[in-house]
């Protein structure tokens, strides 16, 4: 089996190291413009979304190309290709594959254009591992569902325009993988509650978000009623895949290597400790 890349692919990522080359200048020569033009740029190159279709405004990227962009990203330093991180990663893959048509419409473009920010809304206080006891409660209510119940640990919730939200539909099933409804819903709703949980660091990008009498439109079910788990593996798979981008711990390499190279530990530069070179190997 041959592994090396083809032709045509080196040929993409010369492609990619002359655009970069061009366009991202180091990080202290940023200008506060830098990070809009930026995300226009990499959008018109096609490369957000790169492996979505092309009818939803991806470039149908192959793996291989996919793998050299970003291995060629992670290399350059370069920033995200989009503003949201999780719409890109597991949310719009989810709406491509169960969204309808005109949900595709809706959402996609936003995604692609880093118009929206979204968060997850999984976890609930009782229920992390064993996800599908999930009891938010959603209740289909002539056109619209009404939500109650609460989430933890939402990374973002503080500052996401949107929440892909797992709900129980029905609390009478045999298995409690089926009951489950993913519903999509603007974060400014009425009803919907924010409150930041505060990390060791003083960040504050989880929280606690809970659901009182939240009306949300029958339009925005992701999938079939009661088949969110469906919905939620898919999401979770494309989450695993993303947040294990091996190519993303290249970068942080470099910044750990700068970082031992300009400390001193004991009045020689820590890059030169035996223990610290072992470690870093
Ligand atoms: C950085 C970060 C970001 C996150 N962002 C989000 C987010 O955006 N949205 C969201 O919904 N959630 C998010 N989470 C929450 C995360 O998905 C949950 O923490 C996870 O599902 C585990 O749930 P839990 O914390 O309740 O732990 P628990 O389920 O209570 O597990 C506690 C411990 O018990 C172990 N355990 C559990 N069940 C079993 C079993 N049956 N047998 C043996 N051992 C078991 C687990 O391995 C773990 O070590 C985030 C978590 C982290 C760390």
């Amino acid at each position: 089996m041959d592994f090396d890349f083809t032709p045509d692919e080196e040929a993409f990522r010369t492609e990619v190291r002359a655009f970069l080359s061009q366009n991202l200048p180091p990080r202290n020569e940023r200008s506060g413009s830098f990070m809009r033009d930026w995300l226009d740029k990499v959008r018109a190159k096609g490369w957000v979304g790169f492996s979505w279709p092309k009818s939803v405004g991806g470039s149908d990227g192959d793996v291989a190309r996919q793998a050299i962009l970003k291995e060629e990203m992670a290399l350059a330093g370069a920033p995200p290709l989009g503003t949201s991180f999780m719409g890109l990663a597991w949310v719009g893959p989810g709406i491509i594959q169960y969204g309808t048509d005109e949900q595709k419409a809706r959402f996609i473009p936003d995604i692609l254009d880093s118009k929206v920010t979204w968060c997850t809304g999984y976890s609930e206080p009782n229920h992390g591992s064993d996800l599908a006891a999930i009891q938010t409660k959603a209740e289909r209510i002539g056109d619209h569902y009404k939500v109650n119940g609460q989430k933890i640990w939402t990374t973002g919730a503080p500052y996401a325009d949107w929440m892909i939200l797992l709900t129980r539909t029905d609390f009478n099933t045999e298995v409690k993988h089926d009951g489950i409804t993913c519903l999509l819903v603007p974060m400014k709703t009425e009803g919907v509650e924010v409150r930041p949980i505060e990390n060791m660091a003083g960040d504050r990008h989880f929280a606690e978000v809970f659901f009182t009498d939240v009306e949300v439109p029958i339009e925005n079910r992701l999938g079939d009623e009661g088949k969110g788990w469906a919905v939620t593996i898919s999401a979770l798979a494309n989450e695993r895949s993303s947040i294990g981008e091996v190519t993303q711990m290249f970068g942080k390499l470099e910044d750990l290597k700068q970082l031992v190279r300009g400390t001193r530990k004991q009045g020689a530069p820590a890059s030169e400790d035996p223990l610290v070179r072992r470690r870093i190997a």
